[in-house]
């Protein structure tokens, strides 16, 4: 009888088979939970006139529920043991094309170009390598793509801190970065049992829907970063002490405190406190005052 990639028996046949064993440095850790799988794919929202870029094939079990719901597939797999394997358990799946890459390294944009003219929205999708799980979300996103959402499963930990709101304890420079970009919610909390190998960490599945404008005004991107990284360095210390020592030269002290004043940003409060909106405020009037 046929059965899902995902059973752990098929699993287990299909590793053994291939003499497969796991790569620790590169993150890998498959999903043996048909569920969960279909989890992940209902939550990137595609059907049969859609595409998808999928982050890290593994032997195939999310790239299979994704060509059962998508036009085309185009999924992306570093490690070169898996590509002969990936050849068999995705044979059935016309629609999937497998790219022997780095993420970090594809040229999506042309990928898209090239591929994925003749579908309607695209998403992207993974359950993401643990090692290299925020450059890959970052570098993503960063790129503007023409895509409607991503939907990945990562530490639960980075999921939080993406998703949390000003004020929170796991607020900081990841979260205003991703939430410049996009919208983010958790969709699940997943326990280790449903992975070979377990990992030591909780996981979430995270849905970021794009923006398709920024939230707010920010005048120069580069320097709005600067600004929220610095203000971040010791968490525990003021925004005064924090821009002082990690943004500004030693003689623009007092522009520092007049913008803080015009501003109406309290030099006392500490990074965490402060909105996206604020940041761009203050990133604004910065440039402005010459710093
Ligand atoms: N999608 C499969 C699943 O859910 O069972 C595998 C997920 S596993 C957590 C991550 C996969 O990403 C591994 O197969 C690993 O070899 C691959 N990978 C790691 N780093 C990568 C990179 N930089 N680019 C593409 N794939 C990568």
């Amino acid at each position: 009888m046929y059965r899902d990639i995902a059973v752990p028996s098929r699993t287990k046949e299909i590793l053994t088979k291939h003499g497969f064993s796991f790569k620790k440095s590169l993150g890998q850790n498959f999903l043996v939970d048909v569920n969960v799988l279909h989890q992940i794919a209902e939550a990137t929202a595609v059907g049969p006139e859609d595409g998808v870029i999928e982050v890290g094939a593994g032997i195939g079990a999310l790239t299979e529920q994704l060509a059962k719901r998508a036009k085309r597939v185009e999924t992306f797999e570093i490690d070169r043991r898996l590509i002969p394997i990936l050849e068999e358990t995705l044979a059935p799946y016309p629609n999937v094309t497998v790219h022997h890459q780095d993420i970090l390294e594809a040229n999506i944009e042309q990928l898209i170009q090239e591929k994925l003219k003749d579908t309607n929205d695209i998403a992207i999708a993974g359950n993401l390598p643990y090692y290299v799980t925020t450059p890959i979300i970052m570098s993503l996103l960063e790129k503007r793509l023409p895509v409607k959402r991503m939907v990945v499963m990562i530490q639960k930990e980075v999921a939080d801190r993406i998703s949390a709101s000003p004020g929170s304890k796991t607020y900081g420079s990841l979260s205003i970065a991703a939430q410049y970009y996009a919208v983010p919610s958790k969709v699940a909390i997943i326990p280790k049992t449903v992975f070979v190998p377990r990992p030591k960490v909780d996981s979430a599945v995270l849905r970021l829907e794009w923006r398709e404008e920024p939230p707010c005004y920010v005048k120069n991107e580069t320097f709005f970063f600067q600004v929220v990284r610095a203000s971040f360095v010791q968490r525990r210390k003021t925004l005064w002490n924090n821009l002082q020592h990690n943004l500004i030269e030693k003689d623009q002290k007092e522009t520092l405190a007049r913008v803080l004043e015009n501003t109406g940003i309290d030099p006392q409060r500490r990074g965490e406190t402060l909105s996206m909106e604020e940041f761009a405020t203050l990133s604004n009037e910065l440039i402005y005052a010459g710093v």
